[in-house]
This record gives C-alpha cells, sequence and structure tokens, in this order.
C-alpha cells in the first residue's frame, strides 16, 4: 500500500534506472576511445570494398568516432526495463505468494487497522491481526525558496523526463547530485553542481575531493559554497533563472544569477511520514530539525527502557508494540536498498519461524544486521566503494591510532586509450599498535596465553575501513566487504593471491603508509 501522493503504477526511481543511465555514460566513453583500440565504424557497403583492399585497410588509421545520444531512447529503453521488473515483482508478489495487493493510499486508525483510499476515492479498512510494517520509504526534498516547486526537478523526474535536459543545474553535494551529474556529462550534457559546503559528507574527505576533481576534468562545473535563494521563469518559454548566494561568512553575500534549462534538486529525502495517521497508531517519529525529522524511531532509541518490565523490543520494532518500521522511513538505519531488504528477510524470520531458532553463530546476525559493516557504492564516473569508516571517523574513534596504507593506480585497460595515470585509489584503514607498545607487551606476555593470541591479531592490524576508487567499484568490493564483515586483517590482505591483471588486485598492493610521507603514485602495472 502507498503512503505517498500519486496513485499511479509507480515506475522505480532509484538504483535501478541511475546505474543504467551510468551505463550508458559508460557506453558513450567506450564508443569515443574505440578508434584507440583499432575500431572504426563505416558503412556496410563502404566496408565490403575496403576489405577487398587489404593494403589500404591497413593503412587507413581509424578516427575517433562520432558518437550521437539519444535521449528519449536511453529513457524509454531505461522505462521499459523498469516496467517489466514492476511487471514481474507484482505478478511473483500475486501469484506465487499469494499476497493480496492493494494500490491504496494507507492511513492508520489504530495500531492494528489501516484504512486504504484508492484513486477513485474508493476506501477499505484492513485489519492486521499480530503485525503491521511500515515501509513506506521517502521523497527527494525540494528547500522552501521562491520558484523550487514550481520550477525545478528532482531526480524521481530525471530519468523519465521526455526531452534531453539541456543546460543542467544540480543543487547538493551528496550520493544523488554527484552521481546524476556525472551520468549527464557522460551523456553530452552541460552540467553544473552547485554545493553549499562539502562533498558527499560522511565519506572519506580525500576520495570525495578525488572524485570532484575527475568529474571537473570531465567537464563537469563545480559552484562551491553557494546556496540558491530564487528560481523564475521570466518568460513562458525562456530559461530558468536561478539567483545565488555564498555561504562562506565573510564573503560577499551579493547574489548572482545564472540561466539553465534544468533544475534539479538533490538536497536529502524527507519519510513519507506526514500523511500516515501515525499518531492513532501510536508510533513516535523524530521531532527534531536535523536530516533525521520525521524518520520512525525503533528500539535502540531509549524508549523500551523506559519500564524495566517491558517486554523485550525487536530491533526493528516501533514505539508502538507490534508495529515495524523498515527501510529509510526508519531512524539511523543507512537508507539503501539492500539494508532495507536485508532487515526485512530477518525481520519475516524472527516473526514468522520461531520454531527455526538460529545457532549460536548466527544468532547475532538474526537478531539484526551488521550495519557497520554496509558496503556501498557511489556510481559517479569514477566509481567509488567503500565499507567500514573514513580516515577522518576512524582517527577520531580510535584517538588517531590507525594506519593508512594506500596506493594510485591506472588500470590496464586504461593504457591503450590514454585515460589520465593515477586518477584510481586504494585507501586501506587499520587499527595501529606502536612497535614500542607491542615490544612491551610482547615482553610481558607468556605466548601460551590468550593474551599472545590476542597480541598476535594486535600486531596483524584489523581493517576498519576499505575504500576503493576505480571501474567497477562495486563489483571489486562486495567480496572484500563479506572478509570485512569477518573481522579482515592487514596481514590477511598481505597474504591473499591477487588475480592478475585486475584492479580489484590493487587492494593488495597498497603497501605505502601515509605516516612514511612516501608518494603513492605508480607508473606502469
Ligand atoms: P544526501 O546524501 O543526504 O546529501 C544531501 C546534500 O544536499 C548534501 O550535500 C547537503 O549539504 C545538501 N543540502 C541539503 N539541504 C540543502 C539546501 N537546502 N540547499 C542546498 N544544499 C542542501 O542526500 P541525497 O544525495 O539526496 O541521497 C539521499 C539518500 O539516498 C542518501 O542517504 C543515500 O544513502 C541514498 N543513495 C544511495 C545511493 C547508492 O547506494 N549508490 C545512490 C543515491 C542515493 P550538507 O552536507 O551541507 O548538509
Amino acid at each position: 500500500m502507498h503512503s505517498s501522493s500519486p496513485l499511479v503504477s509507480q515506475v522505480n526511481v532509484g538504483c535501478i534506472p541511475k546505474k543504467l543511465m551510468h551505463q550508458a555514460a559508460i557506453v558513450g566513453e567506450h564508443v569515443r576511445e574505440a578508434h584507440e583500440w583499432g575500431w572504426s565504424a563505416t558503412a556496410a557497403a563502404a566496408d565490403t570494398a575496403a576489405a577487398s583492399d587489404a593494403k589500404a585497410a591497413a593503412a587507413a588509421a581509424p578516427t575517433p568516432l562520432v558518437a550521437r545520444h539519444s535521449w528519449s531512447t536511453l529513457v524509454s529503453a531505461v522505462q521499459s526495463h523498469i516496467k517489466s521488473l514492476n511487471f514481474g515483482y507484482r505478478s511473483r508478489l500475486l501469484k506465487d505468494r499469494n499476497i493480496t495487493y492493494a494500490n491504496m493510499k494507507g492511513r492508520f486508525l489504530t495500531a492494528r487497522t489501516v484504512q486504504g483510499t484508492d484513486a477513485q476515492g474508493n476506501t477499505k479498512v484492513f485489519t492486521a491481526r499480530k503485525h503491521v510494517v511500515i515501509a513506506v520509504g521517502g521523497r527527494p526534498k525540494y528547500p522552501s525558496i521562491p520558484g523550487a516547486r514550481e520550477l525545478a526537478i528532482t531526480s524521481d523526474d530525471i530519468f523519465s523526463l521526455p526531452r534531453a535536459p539541456g543546460r543542467t543545474l544540480i543543487v547538493g553535494a551528496g550520493y544523488i547530485a554527484l552521481e546524476t551529474a556525472g551520468f549527464l556529462a557522460g551523456l553530452g550534457v552541460d552540467v553544473s553542481v552547485m554545493a553549499r559546503s562539502r562533498f558527499l559528507r560522511g565519506f572519506d574527505h580525500d576520495i570525495s575531493e578525488k572524485i570532484v576533481a575527475h568529474m571537473q576534468r570531465h567537464g563537469v562545473r563545480i559552484v562551491r559554497d553557494c546556496i540558491p535563494k530564487k528560481l523564475e521563469r521570466l518568460t513562458p518559454e525562456g530559461k530558468i533563472t536561478v539567483s545565488f548566494a555564498k555561504t562562506t561568512e565573510g564573503t560577499d553575500q551579493q547574489s548572482q544569477t545564472e540561466e539553465y534549462d534544468t533544475v534539479l534538486f538533490a538536497i536529502g529525502r524527507e519519510p513519507c511520514t506526514n500523511d500516515l495517521g501515525l499518531d492513532a497508531a501510536g508510533v513516535s517519529v523524530d521531532q527534531s530539525s536535523t536530516g533525521m525529522h520525521g524518520k520512525i524511531l525503533l528500539d535502540g532509541e531509549g524508549f523500551s527502557t523506559v519500564s524495566t518490565n517491558a517486554p523485550p523490543r525487536d530491533p526493528d520494532e516501533t514505539t508502538a508494540p507490534g508495529v515495524f518500521a523498515l527501510g529509510d522511513v526508519a531512524k539511523n538505519r543507512p537508507e539503501l536498498t539492500p539494508v532495507a531488504i536485508g532487515s526485512a528477510k530477518l525481520l519475516a524470520r524472527r516473526l514468522y519461524s520461531p520454531a527455526d531458532p538460529p545457532s549460536d553463530a548466527v544468532s547475532a546476525h538474526y537478531r539484526s544486521l551488521d550495519y557497520a559493516a554496509t558496503p556501498t557504492t557511489v556510481f559517479t564516473p569514477l566509481e567509488y566503494g567503500c565499507v567500514g569508516w573514513s580516515e577522518e571517523h576512524a582517527s577520531r574513534a580510535l584517538a588517531g591510532k590507525i594506519e593508512v596504507y594506500h596506493s594510485h593506480f591506472q588500470p590496464l585497460e586504461w593504457t591503450i586509450p590514454h585515460r589520465e595515470d593515477n586518477a584510481c585509489y586504494v585507501k586501506i584503514i587499520c587499527t595501529q599498535v606502536s612497535d614500542v607498545e607491542l615490544a612491551r607487551i610482547e615482553s610481558i606476555t607468556d605466548p601460551s596465553t590468550r593474551h599472545h593470541a590476542q597480541l598476535r591479531a594486535m600486531r596483524s592490524q584489523r581493517v576498519v575501513g576499505l575504500h576503493f576508487l576505480g571501474p567497477h567499484a562495486g563489483e571489486v568490493l562486495q567480496g572484500f566487504a563479506v572478509a570485512f564483515s569477518k573481522g579482515l586483517t592487514r596481514e590477511d590482505l598481505e597474504h591473499a593471491i591477487g588475480i592478475h591483471p585486475t584492479a580489484a588486485e590493487e587492494v593488495l598492493n597498497a603497501d605505502i603508509t601515509k605516516r612514511s610521507g612516501q608518494d603513492p603514485q605508480k607508473t606502469g602495472c
């Protein structure tokens, strides 16, 4: 059941169309470089004639292919794939799982009754015997400035835009802003990104800046430390005039203006909890003025400790017993699709398979996901995959006792088309125990005791953050993320055998410590 306004057969507006558009941009890059690999494109008849004259064919050095892109072809291909996915999900639910589907907007009447309203205004009340799960997600936010809602779009709209966006301004500096700017630039769109503060807040700072520098080299214009104040369209067919000002203190606060065909806000998402009638269900939401505003409070937010006699709560349970929240709508959960799916599977098992108790070894997993070991990838033109802490976070959390190994590299596939050296990068952040401290502990511990094993573990340096900036970052990171969740150490990486020649083996080759001050740039492979 929906919670948000449009009661249409909603197409997926998230990671799948984004990844497909990102891939479209990568294909364009390959087409532009194809001549370096010996490819040329000619009409079929001319091709046959050329083949008959082998000498002439060999002499004709391929020239860059002139690539033109059709926005409408891409949008219709992406949309039809999404529709087929949605059709598949729906028919699997209805036929294979015998689940009742109501295309209605839901509103709680009590903690166990929800009223659904369809597009024609018909209503129906649904009553749950035991449990209700809220998984309504969020929608992109608009800022409260004149013209924003009337003239701008969000990432929800870009994947179905009927015409190419033209000169585009993207406001925001998070995942969505950079990913959208990246694929639009790759498709030949003139793109600017306006950021009010740092890029990719929460991610490793070094790497965020490398991503932005790479995007700038590939045609994305970056407008730093600015915020839009007003959007206007001065004539019905005219461009959108954006007035904006600097955010940095002490600078000239005077407003400047620029004109764009499309303005896209990517300034975060808000949970769809406003019209859900959560009060009637006794479900509490975050009331702060932070980015968490409106998110549903879960166990762990302190409310279940109010009464010492209260029964134990499920980690996904809300303030209303028996009502659960999953995905982006829940407070303090990473806003990532696989996290929502993973927690949903575990919740279903906890609620409906009590006769199948987990063994001790897996009980922690059964109870809840290990959010600290959640890997993710930012699909910017230079992809960025990571798991664990950023260098700044690790340094704060471990009081500076970290060792950072890093390395720049150039993937083999980048050599023939002469792509830039050293744009790709690996950073591995490990716990660090100083040599002096190790020697001291070693001298006072008996090798046969558990302490000695702990000492060895300390020396082997636990990996607390693993970052990869380069092609296929998501594919590279997935396996390392499993190892990370099992306690990966620097020693494990040193002893692992690489797969040659791949970009992934660079994770094993990162052996220069930041502390050493040595240059982590590499030449050749
Ligand atoms: P986000 O990561 O929260 O970033 C929001 C950005 O907008 C920040 O740079 C923020 O700046 C800026 N901002 C906020 N309010 C603003 C305002 N009024 N004016 C100008 N700038 C403003 O949000 P998002 O990029 O929209 O992504 C939403 C969620 O989707 C994220 O949590 C992410 O995890 C998820 N997502 C995941 C993937 C993936 O897995 N590959 C891809 C896309 C999205 P400050 O830093 O100064 O606040």
